[in-house]
């Protein structure tokens, strides 16, 4: 039944009520006496206000306190978390026997359920938040230790470069050294002389090239043995460095054979140079392993070149070489330069008051 039916029946009863009363009391009182007939109005009319006062109050109690008390109900749980509860509302098919009330409770049961499936979506967002977050959390801790390993091999591939470049460095000392006298190697000697040969023949700046030989220096190994023929070539070595200036390019040949580069010097400065080293090794005495004495001369061979025609480098040696050899034909001890512009070897100097013969004593005097 509708609620408009319901509510028309209460009403209906409710104004059949005085009604009913006055009709009554009228009826009685003609059938009584007159006497108090209006008295008995009175009193019907007033029960008939008073009924019609009240019976909303009633009518409203009986028709909706039920389903106010659930859905009361219904909110309360709803207010402590609990989705859970439906109010017993009919099939809402029976479209008749729908009436405001039970269409509000079906709604609020669609709110309630409604609210249900967002919890449950929201505790489904939080859970997968959650779990993102952990997983972010465990990728970033990943990351953080990829990030440690990569710093750590970031530095010790610093370290093994900086071990590498110093290895190559001393690789590259190891390759132009002579391994006995440390100063230039062959391989050293022939790179500078090309870098200053270029340079020359494009700056006409002079080059001079000496060629030194010790003379007799088989004696020397064959008398004292070879490690003190190794010790006379070290300290021979010494001396000449220290008679030549710093950018001079001192190198060990080969053997006992040795060749002094002079940028920007050209014959006659050459030529004091080859006197100062010959002078300089004819003053030591080297040391034997048995404490002798040894006296060294050298021969020198050189050539200068300040102006142009320049021959080739090649030829450039060759000349030095050919004025080495005039001064061991010479008779040792000497110094021969080769003139490029002549092409004749000419003897310079020959130290007279020295053999020249590689002689050996036991005095650092004789
Ligand atoms: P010359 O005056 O004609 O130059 O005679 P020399 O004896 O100096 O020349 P020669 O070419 O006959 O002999 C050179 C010697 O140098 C022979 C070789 O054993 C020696 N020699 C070459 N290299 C070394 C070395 O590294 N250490 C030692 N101890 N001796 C060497
Ligand atoms: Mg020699
Ligand atoms: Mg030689």
């Amino acid at each position: 039944m509708k609620l408009e039916t319901k509510l028309r029946i209460v009403y209906l009863s409710i104004a059949l009520i005085p009604i009913g009363l006055i009709f009554g009391m009228t009826i009685g009182s003609t059938l009584q006496t007159f006497k108090n007939f209006n008295q008995a109005l009175a009193v019907a009319l007033a029960a008939a206000l008073l009924l019609g006062l009240l019976s909303p109050y009633f009518t409203g109690g009986w028709l909706f306190y039920n389903q106010l008390r659930m859905v009361r109900q219904l909110c309360a749980s709803v207010k402590h978390g609990n989705y859970r509860v439906f109010l017993p509302v009919p099939n809402e098919l029976d479209e008749d026997d729908e009436n405001e009330v039970i269409a509000f409770m079906r709604d609020m049961n669609w709110m309630v359920r409604q609210i249900y499936i967002r919890e449950q979506q929201l505790q489904q967002t939080i859970h997968e938040l959650d779990e993102s977050r952990r997983e972010i959390s465990q990728q970033k801790a990943i990351l953080e230790e990829a990030n440690d390993n990569l710093i750590e091999t970031q530095l010790s591939l610093k370290q093994r470069t900086i071990e590498l470049e110093q290895a190559c460095q001393h690789m590259q000392v190891i390759a132009m050294t002579d391994p006995l006298t440390k100063i230039a190697n062959r391989r050293c000697f022939f790179h500078e002389l090309e870098r200053e040969f270029c340079d020359l023949t494009q700056t006409s700046k002079p080059l001079s090239l000496l060629i030194l030989d010790i003379d007799y220096f088989k004696k020397i190994n064959d008398r004292f043995g070879h490690q003190t023929g190794d010790k006379v070539l070290i300290e021979f070595a010494k001396v000449v460095r220290n008679a030549i200036r710093n950018n001079d390019l001192f190198a060990r040949i080969g053997g006992e054979e040795f060749a002094v580069l002079l940028p920007g010097t050209d014959a006659q400065g050459a030529q004091i140079v080859a006197r100062k080293i010959q002078a300089a090794v004819a003053a030591t005495p080297f040391l034997s392993a048995n404490q002798d004495f040894i006296r060294i001369t050298v021969s020198i061979g050189m050539c200068s070149l300040a102006r142009p025609p320049f021959p080739t480098l090649d030829s450039f040696y060759n000349f030095a070489d050919q004025a080495l050899y005039q001064s061991k034909d010479s008779g040792r001890d000497a110094i021969c330069a080769y003139d490029p512009h002549s092409a004749a070897v000419s003897l310079l100097d020959r130290r007279k008051e020295r053999g020249g013969n590689g002689l050996c004593c036991r005095s650092p005097f004789c």
